[in-house]
């Protein structure tokens, strides 16, 4: 047997292949006596991560923008070597479809938070009455401590239902795919929490941290991507593992405590042992890896919604009425059945060929599910009718690429930071050196899965001591 210990990494989306990488560099850099492998269920690599590159076209079929604020995503490219590959995101501006109206995103405003007051006025998403119930935010005092509340209950306590429904909510669930008035303030958000206790007002806080800038001086970009498309960075760091990590059709079914070590039985009947595990799979496959304790119980329950990602490949002739900017969502009380559509050829011009146009649309709401299980056609079909209602698509599309992401998207519902919390002590006790790590748990941007997995590699080396 070998004398190195072994680490198990079980999934390989970007959570699992950052944690795999830099474990590997500790331990190159070390000289540590382990070894690592990466046990992945299907036949590729990068899980939500999916590029598809088409005539021509980069299409994204799950994420395509990293928020450029965050660090780790950046440092991983860095670190094998695609810097140079890191475009900015090409337009800012970005609207939001309410009442069957495209209404620019009031400048100034942080995730639909307002921090400045003029375009806020000035905005043709409110009703008058809705500016004056959102100042309210102003003059109210912050709220009596609580642990946690709904994300939508504490954005209409500040600002009102108006500035939720038009700004926030279409926004945010944009983000979490899920029903704002379910989603946890402090599993998402909890800064804004935090400025409201601070300054008895999200707006004053958010002012008194958001950087100002003169009027004159240019933003810098929120979001980045790679122009080789983010399947580039899948592919990248899994050339950087060592040969032999990384076993693709391989599912993890279940895992037992054998004294010191763990048991990993595979779907294919084999058993793999391991000193120290990282799971990165969703939350209810963890958990039925782990049926026997009970403690693991909350993440059978944790709900997850279903998207489709519809991308549309145009000729730029077909769109009559094509509008300058990166995209749009749909506000909650629009008639409509898309959530968000990307100009991805605005946004991303390296995605697209000269005189060609890419559409980018998502469909999948908390109360639409059904949709997502539609046939391809069904599907094109309903989000070309939404579109041609503010854009005047002449033709259909040259192809269509329909990505349905089943159970994608965990719902960090109230509560959810505690019940983790529990969860994390209980395994700590009974399942010492097993780690939770990726979207399901503590964040699912891309920067914020690779965080969880240089902190599960932190984790991982101080218990293996
Ligand atoms: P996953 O990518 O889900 O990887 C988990 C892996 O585990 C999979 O490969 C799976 O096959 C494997 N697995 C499952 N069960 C087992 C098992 N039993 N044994 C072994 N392996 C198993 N984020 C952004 O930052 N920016 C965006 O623009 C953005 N847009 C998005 C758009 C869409 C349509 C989607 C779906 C997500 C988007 N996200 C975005 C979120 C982000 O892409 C994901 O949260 C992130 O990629 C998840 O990575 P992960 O490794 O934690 O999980």
């Amino acid at each position: 047997m070998s004398e190195h210990k072994q680490i198990v990494v079980v999934g390989g989306g970007i959570t699992g292949l950052s944690t795999a990488y830099y474990l590997q560099k500790e331990i190159q850099e070390n000289q540590l006596p382990y070894q690592v492998h990466l046990l992945e269920a299907s036949d590729r690599l990068g899980g939500m991560i999916h590029t598809e590159q088409r005539d021509g076209f980069t299409i994204e079929r799950g994420p395509d923008s990293l928020l450029a604020r965050k660090q780790s995503a950046f440092r991983l490219i860095e670190e094998v070597g695609l810097q140079d590959n890191v475009v900015p995101v090409s337009t800012g501006k970005s609207y939001v479809l309410s009442k069957n109206k495209l209404h620019a995103i009031p400048q100034g405003a942080f995730m639909g938070i307002p921090t400045q007051v003029r375009p806020f006025i000035f905005s043709s998403l409110f009703s008058p009455i809705g500016k004056l119930r959102a100042a309210g935010d102003f003059v109210k005092k912050s709220s009596d401590p609580q642990e946690d509340q709904s994300l939508g209950g504490f954005f209409r306590h500040r600002l009102g239902d108006e500035v939720v429904e038009n700004l926030i909510e279409p926004l945010l669930s944009g983000i979490y795919s899920g029903d704002i008035d379910q989603l946890s303030l402090m599993a998402t958000f909890p800064n804004f929490y935090k400025l409201e206790q601070e300054h008895g007002s999200v707006v004053k806080g958010l002012q008194k941290v958001v950087p100002k800038r003169k009027k004159t001086e240019k933003r810098p970009p929120v979001f980045k991507t790679l122009n080789t498309g983010l399947g580039s960075l899948v592919d990248a760091v899994a050339a950087k593992l060592e040969r032999g990590t990384v076993r693709m059709n391989t599912a993890v079914d279940h895992i037992e405590k054998k004294g010191e070590m763990y048991h990993l039985l595979l779907n294919n009947g084999e058993v793999v042992k391991a000193d120290s595990i990282v799971i990165t799979s969703p939350h209810y496959k963890a958990q039925r890896m782990l049926t026997q304790y009970d403690f693991m119980k909350p993440l059978q329950e944790m709900p997850a919604t279903s998207v489709a990602n519809v991308a549309l490949a145009f000729d730029q002739t077909a769109i009559e009425q094509d509008i300058n900017g990166s995209g749009f969502v749909v506000s909650r009380t629009s008639d409509y059945r898309i959530t968000a559509c990307t100009w991805t050829h605005k946004k991303w011009p390296h995605t697209t060929p000269e005189g060609k146009a890419l559409m980018r649309a998502y469909v999948g709401k908390p109360n639409d599910q059904e949709i997502v299980e539609k046939s391809d056609e069904e599907i094109i079909d309903i989000v070309m009718q939404d579109l041609n209602k503010i854009m005047n698509i002449s033709t259909r599309p040259q192809f269509a690429v329909i990505t349905r992401w089943h159970n994608s998207r965990a719902q960090y519902t109230v509560g959810h930071k505690q019940r983790m919390e529990h969860i994390t002590e209980s395994m700590k006790q009974a399942l010492p050196g097993v780690y939770l790590a990726g979207a399901s748990y503590n964040g699912l941007g891309v920067p914020d899965c690779i965080d969880q997995g240089e902190e599960a590699v932190q984790k991982v080396l101080g218990y293996l001591g």
